[in-house]
This record gives C-alpha cells, sequence and structure tokens, in this order.
C-alpha cells in the first residue's frame, strides 16, 4: 500500500501567509522535537520570506534559526525554500553570492532545497540546483502553477524534465496562488507521474477553497508528497490543515501513517500560540478569496492593487483594473502572477487605466522585464506591445545572471571595513540584504512588539503605508514625513508632462508622491531634452525623471533616499 508523505510547513509558510512571516524562533523551539517526532517527510522551516523577515522586523539571526531547528530534528529533513537566483531576496543576485548561500544553508542544515523561478525559467533556477547537488542535498525542483493558454500540461511536463535532467530529487508542483482544481491537480500529476519517475509533491493553499478537493483528487492521481499546516495554523491562506488530510486518508491507499493523537498534542501547542498572534490573523486571509476564482488574481495582490489605488484617490477605478490585469497579463506573456511578477504586471494595469491611455506610463520593472532580465517571459509579447514598453531597444537573450557582476569579494569588504562580520554567514547576510544588514548586524534592530489583540490593529495583508520615516543618506540621519496629496499623483504626471519648460521657473518638480532612489546629474552637468535626470520611485515601482528640455543643472535640492511629495521641486535647471 502506498502511502501519501507529508510535507510540515507550519513554521515557514503557513506564518508567512497567516501571520506576515512574525512567528518568533523561541515559540517556535519548544515544540520542534515533539513535531519531530510525527513523522514528516520533511518540515519546510526556512527559506521564502523569513529570512528578510528576521533581521528586518524580529532582530533575529535567520542562521541561527535555522541551526537551532535543525538540532532539535533527528528524523526529520529540513526544508526550505529557496527562489532561485532570487534566493531569499527580491532580485537576481550573481552566481557568487548563490553559491555561498546555498552552500552554507547546507551547512547550517538545509537537508532539501525546494527551488523555483516566478517565470518558471530553468535557467534561473539551475545554478542553484548544481551547488545544493554538489553539497548532497534533495533537491526538489518546483514548477509554478498558473492558468493561461500558454502553461499547458505538455509544457510542465517539459519542464519537469528539465529538472530531471539537472538531477533533481523529486518535483513540486507549486501553486502559490491557491487556485489549482481538483480536475488540473489530478491532470497534471498523473501526467508527471507517467513521464518522470521521481516523486512529485503538490503544495497548494486553501485560497479558492479548493485545496483539499485537489489533495485528494492528486492522490487518486499518484501523488508521493502532499505539503499540509497545522489546523491552527491552516485554513485561509494558508495549506489545508494536516490533521483533516490525515483523517480523510485514512484507511485509503493514500493512508499517510501518521498518528492523529500525536498531531493532536503538537496542535494544542498552538491553540497558544494562535492566541499570541492574534492580533496579526486578518480576517480577510481566513475566507474563502472569490478575487481568485474570478479572476485568477491571489489575494495578496488584490490587496497591493487596492492599496495602490487607494493611494492615488482612485478606489473607483476598482473594478476596472481587476479587468485590466488579465490584459496586460497576457500580453506580456501570461507571466505566473507570484512576486516579482505580480508587481509589475500590477502596476502597469493601474497605470494604464488610471492614464488613461494603455502603456502612457511604463516604470522601469516592467521594461526590464520586457527586455528578458527577469527570465523569460511563459508566452510571446506581441511587437506592438514590446514596441510601445521599449521602442527599439534590445532585449538580451542571455541567462540574466550572466550579465551581473560577481559582488562577494567587494561585499566582504565593505562588510569588514563596517565592522559587521563575526561569522561567515554574516558577509551573505549583507550581500543580500546590505541596508538592513548594516543595522541588524550593528544591533540596531529592534524586535517588533506583539500586540495584544484587545487594541485595534491594520490588518496586516493591507499594511497601512507609513507616512513617517527616518531616512539614512550617507550616514546622516533625516525624519521625513510624507504628506497626502489632494489630487491623483497619476494626474499629476499628466499635468507635470504638459507643463511647458519655460513654465517651471526652472524648477523640475516631483510629479507623484515618492522617494528619490537616484540622481542622475550633479549640479553643472549639461542634459538634453528626455535624459533621465533622476529615478523616483513610487508605489514600489521606479519612475524615470526626465529632463524637460536641453538644460544646465543648477542646482539639486533633493538628496537620493529622501522622500518627497507631489509638487516639490527636485532641482533647478537653466
Ligand atoms: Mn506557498
Amino acid at each position: 500500500m502506498k502511502k501519501v508523505k507529508i510535507t510540515d510547513t507550519t513554521l515557514r509558510d503557513a506564518h508567512q501567509s497567516l501571520l506576515a512571516t512574525r512567528m518568533r524562533t523561541r515559540d517556535m523551539l519548544p515544540i520542534v522535537e515533539k513535531m519531530d517526532q510525527a513523522g514528516f517527510f520533511s518540515m519546510e522551516i526556512w527559506g521564502g520570506a523569513t529570512f528578510d523577515t528576521c533581521i528586518r522586523f524580529l532582530n533575529e539571526d535567520p542562521w541561527e534559526r535555522l541551526r537551532e531547528i535543525k538540532n532539535r530534528l533527528k528524523n526529520t529533513q529540513a526544508q526550505m525554500l529557496l527562489r532561485g537566483q532570487n534566493l531569499v531576496g527580491y532580485k537576481h543576485y550573481p552566481d557568487d553570492v548563490v553559491e555561498k548561500f546555498v552552500v552554507k544553508a547546507a551547512e547550517n542544515g538545509v537537508d532539501i532545497f525546494r527551488i523555483f523561478d516566478a517565470l518558471n525559467d530553468v535557467r534561473n533556477m539551475e545554478f542553484a540546483i548544481k551547488v545544493a547537488k554538489r553539497k548532497g542535498a534533495h533537491v526538489q525542483g518546483a514548477i509554478c502553477y498558473t492558468i493561461s493558454p500558454v502553461h499547458t500540461i505538455e509544457k510542465y511536463v517539459e519542464l519537469a524534465k528539465q529538472l530531471v535532467e539537472l538531477n533533481c530529487d523529486s518535483l513540486c508542483i507549486k501553486d502559490m496562488a491557491g487556485m489549482i482544481s481538483p480536475h488540473d491537480a489530478y491532470e497534471i500529476v498523473k501526467a508527471l507521474k507517467k513521464e518522470v519517475n521521481i516523486p512529485v509533491d503538490l503544495h497548494s493553499h486553501c485560497t479558492s477553497g479548493m485545496a483539499p478537493a485537489s489533495y485528494y483528487a492528486a492522490c487518486n492521481a499518484g501523488v508521493d508528497i502532499l505539503d499540509t499546516a497545522f489546523s491552527l495554523f491552516a485554513w485561509g491562506t494558508s495549506q489545508p490543515p494536516v490533521e483533516s488530510i490525515v483523517a480523510a486518508l485514512k484507511g485509503t491507499p493514500h493512508d499517510t501513517g501518521l498518528d492523529l493523537e500525536l498531531l493532536t498534542e503538537i496542535a494544542e501547542y498552538f491553540k497558544d500560540l494562535r492566541k499570541k498572534y492574534a492580533s496579526l490573523l486578518d480576517p480577510i486571509s481566513e475566507r474563502v478569496d472569490t478575487n481568485v476564482i474570478r479572476y485568477q488574481i491571489p489575494g495578496g495582490m488584490i490587496s497591493n492593487l487596492i492599496s495602490q489605488l487607494k493611494e492615488q484617490n482612485a478606489l473607483d477605478k476598482y473594478e476596472e483594473v481587476l479587468k485590466e490585469v488579465p490584459r496586460v497579463r497576457a500580453e506580456l506573456g501570461y507571466a505566473p502572477l507570484v512576486t516579482p511578477t505580480s508587481q509589475i504586471i500590477g502596476i502597469q494595469a493601474v497605470l494604464n487605466v488610471l492614464m488613461g491611455e494603455r502603456y502612457k506610463v511604463v516604470p522601469r520593472e516592467v521594461k526590464d522585464y520586457v527586455k528578458g532580465f527577469y527570465g523569460r517571459p511563459p508566452g510571446p509579447i506581441s511587437d506592438e506591445i514590446r514596441k510601445k514598453i521599449i521602442g527599439d531597444e534590445k532585449l538580451i537573450t542571455r541567462r540574466p545572471a550572466d550579465l551581473i557582476e560577481p559582488q562577494l569579494e567587494r561585499m566582504e569588504k565593505e562588510a569588514k571595513q563596517l565592522g559587521l562580520v563575526k561569522k561567515e554567514e554574516d558577509i551573505l547576510t549583507y550581500a543580500l540584504f546590505p541596508q538592513v544588514a548594516v543595522k541588524f548586524l550593528k544591533g540596531e534592530i529592534k524586535e517588533e512588539p506583539l500586540v495584544e489583540l484587545k487594541e485595534k490593529t491594520a490588518p496586516t495583508a493591507l499594511p497601512t503605508i507609513p507616512t513617517e520615516f527616518k531616512v539614512e543618506v550617507n550616514g546622516d540621519i533625516y525624519d521625513v514625513k510624507i504628506i497626502q496629496v489632494g489630487q491623483s499623483a497619476v494626474k499629476e504626471i499628466k499635468r507635470a508632462e504638459e507643463v511647458k519648460p519655460k513654465n517651471l521657473e526652472g524648477g523640475v518638480i516631483s510629479a507623484m508622491q515618492g522617494t528619490v532612489l537616484k540622481l542622475k546629474v550633479k549640479t553643472g552637468d549639461f542634459v538634453k531634452t528626455g535624459d533621465i535626470i533622476a529615478v523616483l520611485e513610487a508605489m514600489k515601482m521606479q519612475n524615470d525623471v526626465r529632463a524637460p528640455a536641453s538644460v544646465v543643472v543648477k542646482e539639486i535640492l533633493v538628496n537620493e533616499g529622501q522622500s518627497v511629495s507631489q509638487g516639490d521641486t527636485l532641482m533647478v535647471i537653466k
């Protein structure tokens, strides 16, 4: 009788999905040894957003978390989620950083690396896979599941075969948005089991409400591993509950063999934890998300769209934007809607609706995506759309990471000069998140307090946008306050574009509220009409500020890193 194995995600994906990744190591450790007795195939305990959250909000060393948990696991394999060339960050890192990170993760206790790429571009996965294999780890090659005309069973099988070719030990169907239907789960697992002979794992979320049914369908198609979480941290945007899945399969040919009594004992521990973290639980993330069913737009992306529209005072355009998203997604080659592509497609849809003209304003990230810097889009992008977005600029055809210079040596030198390095891993923490790492490694991060439930708190899935910041520029700390603008900032972009240079009276003003990311000029520089003179970050995307005429830069009034309001003068030109 074939047993279905279980991967427990409680200590990684479950709290990432429900609690904004805020579970503390000290709340995990007391139960790890008991969880280790449960007979799980693996426990996913590291990677994804946990690394970033540890140093940014919890004042915890992620490497220490890994070692402490690993020390308590005698029977169960420790698993991490690795975002391919993005590791545990949000951009491509050079190969030397990837290599060192994977090596150190393995040496600190990761037994199984689940490796994926948002675009299912194997070129973004293969280097990490090779290093993990070289370290003797189990590599689970993950296939991002999404729904589109170009995401066919044949394509998934083709990708699976490439992953087998790279010596992956198992495969994962990664349904990060919780959209897979029982029928699709059955068909895909069936096809994979027929075409490849390594174990297949199904990873889903309860977002659409279909996951438990899809798990059962996957069992009937011969799935080997299912991802679940303890019931107190299951359902909603998290995984299906382990107790229910174990009970449902009991006595069937797919029996997990796990002991429900022991699982119930472990679940008791999580009862108190759930109370402790109740203020972080957003009721919305516990409900079935009808938007996932209607538009195949994942919940996290919806909350982003809402906050962007709110920021621009344009919530009335919500339905229009929801309809624009699938259109942009199709035009941009049907990328799966997962970080970072969900932001890329979402922001373009918002801009297309708000500007009243499609692709009139295109953020840097969208251009980079179209050029191929994130990898190969799954489907074609028409010449017409491509021209609108990047004009005649060239596409890159190489593996994106080939274009990134090695950084490790420089990062190591910098980190040492800053006095941050107490152990080798600190170099990696710095290489991955230089800004936060400096504060964290200097001991300047304070653990974010857990709010008592009685106090009213903002739901975490819809973060309120902070308006006051401390910004550090070259070692100086500035207090910065963002002032609410009355009008839609995008309308302001239009207005600013219409303003003739002579009307500026020598001042280049900010068309929207945001942060000055880069200044491309210095005082005295001569710039031509249309040259990029600064880069503003607004709505989490980069927008170029261009010279309104051929001029000389007379004075620069802002610093990089400074927050600006709409209408602020950035520089004076002549
Ligand atoms: Mn997930």
